[in-house]
């Protein structure tokens, strides 16, 4: 849709990704060269869960290592862009009054940097995050995400980062190994609910049986991005899969941008 900037769901797997180069990272880097340069990034995360829904208004945002078991490359690894208070500013006039409430403490969490430091190596560009409200339906979390639909008409990229298929009681200790059936099949079955542009669909977790569902997202921060991203699709507005396949066989790294 002319002005509008692009939307971005990213699978983000294992925190290793930031360190590592492998197709999934290959296809984040060719993603930042391809999308229209925005003036600020907004990311929708796994790793920040709150009682509320809060957004970063540091001048600053500190990166957060929220991960233990990792080698030290990953801890060395360096990625805190600019905030923007300004636009925190403007997120929490987007909804009722006390609805988005600002964080000054808050940092990028790897959910975030993981993805950012492909996809803009440089951190120059300002940053922030907004949290998922552990209050919400689906249906409260795809509410609030069409909010933040004027944002794309700002120059701002909206990025969701979890991963639609998550359970990581199976995974598998090799990251590349063939993905379970069962993920497979899941995956398939959002796939298709994105194809078709079937949100219903979508926020019953591709209308899958209740064990697949719970074998798919046994907790359901990973998948909740991902309805703040289909929320802001225009109708019929095209959506690219720029990266598809599973990590640890039980991890989808399904990803795709709207709108370019
Ligand atoms: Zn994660």
């Amino acid at each position: 849709m002319p002005g509008l900037m692009p939307v971005v769901f990213v699978g983000h797997g294992s925190p290793m990704n930031a360190v590592q180069q492998n197709e999934f990272t290959e296809s984040l880097k060719k993603l930042g060269r391809r999308l229209p340069e925005p003036k600020a990034v907004l990311v929708i995360s796994a790793h920040w869960e709150t009682e509320g829904t809060r957004v970063t208004d540091g001048a600053e945002l500190k990166q957060i290592y929220d991960f233990s078991g990792f080698p030290a490359s990953l801890s060395r690894l360096k990625y805190s862009p600019p905030g923007a208070p300004a636009l925190a500013e403007r997120i929490t006039h987007l909804g009722n009054s006390g609805q988005i409430i600002p964080d000054r403490n808050r940092g990028l969490d790897h959910g975030a940097w993981t993805v950012l430091h492909h996809l803009y190596s440089d951190a120059d560009i300002p940053t922030i995050q907004l949290s998922l409200d552990t209050r919400l339906t689906e249906e409260g979390h795809f509410s609030l995400g069409r909010l933040l639909l004027p944002l794309r008409k700002e120059g701002v990229l909206i990025l969701g980062s979890g991963n639609m298929v998550h359970n990581l009681n199976d995974i598998a200790m090799d990251q590349y190994v063939q993905p379970y059936d069962w993920a497979h099949f899941c995956d398939e079955a959002l796939k298709n609910s994105l194809d078709c542009q079937d949100d219903d669909r979508l926020l019953k977790y591709g209308d899958l049986d209740r064990s697949l569902i719970r074998r798919m997202a046994p907790t359901t921060e990973h998948f909740l991005p991902l309805l703040y991203i289909t929320a802001l699709r225009a109708k019929l507005e095209p959506l690219t899969y720029f990266h598809q396949g599973f990590q640890h066989g039980s991890i989808s790294m399904r990803s795709f941008v709207v709108g370019n």
